[in-house]
């Protein structure tokens, strides 16, 4: 079995992971941007399937951020709860709720930098929001894109950023969005963290892991 480069692996990468999830799409509900913000920030260490439950709960109880602003950090709590990590997460969608009322005036901004300003949103949640509402390149680096990227040979780190750089030398800026979406797919059906089924795998010809 042949050694490929980082950039051939990205490009064989590309072709057989489009192929095989021709629908991959973000799978966190998106109504309103601000809606998706805040469910990105309750994904942390989340299922996008329990956040989607949960914030659907959420925002019939508080429409828009104004009511969600408004609201007590203890009822807020109450209803986030089934999401995990509720204290961080409660005060995090409070200051979010807080400055696209006030500083924002109502607009996500499409700046990494400024999100992450907000408390508890870090790098993969903020290249989220400006990808998924701005399309702004950005690569989602989240478990699953981490450990198949390494497994497939793209990195050798295990770093969020380092992947994040490793992937932007070799991933063209327009293929950012989906490589993040393909990556949740492949490692949701067959790279799985405690049994990968290589077999059945669609990379098996190249990965360095079943090379
Ligand atoms: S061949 Fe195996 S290790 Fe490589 S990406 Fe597929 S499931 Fe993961």
């Amino acid at each position: 079995m042949p050694r490929f480069s980082r950039s051939k692996l990205a490009e064989l990468t590309w072709d057989s992971l489009k192929k095989a999830f021709p629908d991959s799409a973000c799978s966190l509900d998106f109504d309103l941007p601000e809606r998706l913000a805040v469910r990105g920030i309750l994904s942390a260490q989340c299922t996008d399937k329990r956040v989607n439950l949960t914030s659907k709960e959420l925002f019939d109880k508080y429409p828009d951020m104004k009511a969600l602003s408004a609201a007590s950090a203890e009822d807020i709590a109450q209803v986030i709860k089934p999401c995990g990590l509720t204290a961080s997460k409660t005060a995090s969608v409070m200051d979010f709720a807080e400055r696209f009322t006030g500083e924002w005036k109502g607009t996500i901004p499409n700046d990494v930098d400024e999100l992450m300003k907000v408390r508890g949103i870090g790098r993969k949640i903020a290249n989220l929001i400006v990808g998924e509402i701005y399309g702004t390149p950005a690569i989602v680096v989240d478990t699953h894109c981490k450990r198949v990227m390494k497994r497939i040979g793209i990195t050798d780190s295990e770093d969020p950023a380092h992947v994040e750089k490793d992937m932007m030398k070799v991933f063209e800026e327009d293929k950012w969005i989906a490589i993040g979406h393909l990556s949740v797919d492949l490692g949701r059906t067959y790279c799985k963290s405690q049994s990968p089924d290589c077999g059945a795998c669609p990379m098996a010809g190249f990965c360095r892991r079943r090379i």
